[in-house]
């Protein structure tokens, strides 16, 4: 997940010509918006790290006509500082996920397996030794979209990663397969996968992580605490009532869910302060999309990823879903959108991702709730 151009950070783009819903530039007035252009749909599912695992094959794109949140992105200090700037302290050692110790001689040549990972090594100012990034990397943008693409994280090919030649393969635990991981390491080339769960900490580990993988565990610490200030900083006791949040993960009609606890889009919601609907039903994880649960919950706001938005034809299609009209978030058209990477990353935009979330919470249309 996560996405360049020379400087790492770049600020609000606008894309495409449209018209804007009057429902959500009402609702989210003070953010940046922006239609997603004909968005290519990706035509695997997407590897938002926290996303749901499926099978099933996409649908094809609906016409893009989405009206979106777009981040917004500021600059940190351990970005400023100029990649030449860096000298790496090597041979490096971190331990992953499992425990092991990995011994890193050489950061000269990476291929990143995830976006949030990709992001972080950008955000550190080392970018410019990636050499592969995974099909979930979209931060930063440029960077690497001029990057080979080594596919899906969960479905790796050895053969594919080793052709580029790396010195250092880095991702976090949800990679694989194990086979394609152990065939990678008999290679002689280190894998250092990290920990990635849902919560708060993540993007401060992940980054720790990444840095200490890198040989620059000082520039990591610099990155890391000014990430934990800007969570601590967006974090927010709840409106009184907490709105409910129903988190839909959407790719066409084929994959519809909702999430519940142990993810990060319910400690994203937790933290903005919201109540995540579908956790007051009880669901753990990802699980089916159901009408009885939607009216049951009577959610007051749809929080959705921007390319699962478009893959149903934006709100009026997500409103066609059954259920889903017939609730507060629905009567009010109340449908809050995020790039897949800037919201469920928890990357170095988590602080700012969070802080949209809970300004959108805090500008909510609350008419029609029961
Ligand atoms: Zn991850």
């Amino acid at each position: 997940m996560g996405r360049h151009n020379m400087h790492p950070f770049r600020s609000h783009r606008r894309h495409g010509n449209g018209s804007v819903s009057p429902a959500i530039g009402r609702k989210i007035s003070r953010q940046q918006r922006f239609f997603a252009p004909g968005l290519l749909v990706i035509a695997m599912l997407l590897a938002a790290c926290g996303a749901p695992v499926s099978s099933r094959p996409n649908t094809p794109p609906a016409p893009a006509t989405e009206l979106v949140s777009a981040p917004t992105v500021h600059p940190t200090t351990a970005a400023s500082i100029p990649a030449d700037a860096i000298t790496p302290q090597l041979p490096a050692v971190v331990t992953d996920y499992q425990g092991e110790r990995v011994a890193i001689p050489s950061v000269e040549r990476i291929v990143s397996l995830t976006g949030d990972m990709t992001e972080i090594i950008f955000a550190l100012g080392m970018g410019d030794r990636v050499v592969g990034v995974d099909s979930s990397a979209t931060y930063p943008p440029e960077a690497v979209q001029a990057l080979p693409n080594i596919g899906y994280q969960r479905r790796l090919s050895a053969e594919g990663v080793l052709s580029l030649a790396p010195t250092l393969v880095i991702g976090d635990e949800s990679a694989g397969p194990p086979e394609a991981l152990a065939q990678i390491r008999v290679a002689g080339v280190p894998v250092a996968l990290a920990a990635d769960p849902p919560t708060l900490a993540a993007p401060g580990q992940k980054i720790r992580f990444v840095a200490q993988a890198l040989g620059i565990a000082e520039r990591g610490e610099i990155l890391a605490a000014e990430v934990e200030t800007a969570i601590a900083q967006a974090q927010a006791p709840p409106p009184d009532p907490a709105p409910r949040v129903l988190f839909l993960y959407l790719r066409g009609a084929d994959v519809q869910q909702v999430a519940g606890a142990n993810t990060p889009a319910d400690v994203m919601i937790t933290a903005a302060g919201g109540m995540n609907a579908a956790t007051l039903m009880g669901i753990d994880d990802f699980k089916p999309l159901s009408a009885e649960v939607v009216i049951a919950v009577q959610p007051d706001v749809l929080l959705v990823l921007e390319k699962g938005l478009e893959s149903v034809g934006g709100i009026d299609g997500l409103l066609r879903i059954p259920g889903l009209a017939d609730t507060p978030a629905g009567r009010n058209r109340q449908v809050v959108a995020f790039d897949d990477l800037y919201f469920l990353g928890m990357g170095p935009r988590t602080g700012q991702a969070l802080a949209d979330l809970s300004a959108a919470l805090r500008t909510l249309d609350r008419q029609g709730r029961p």
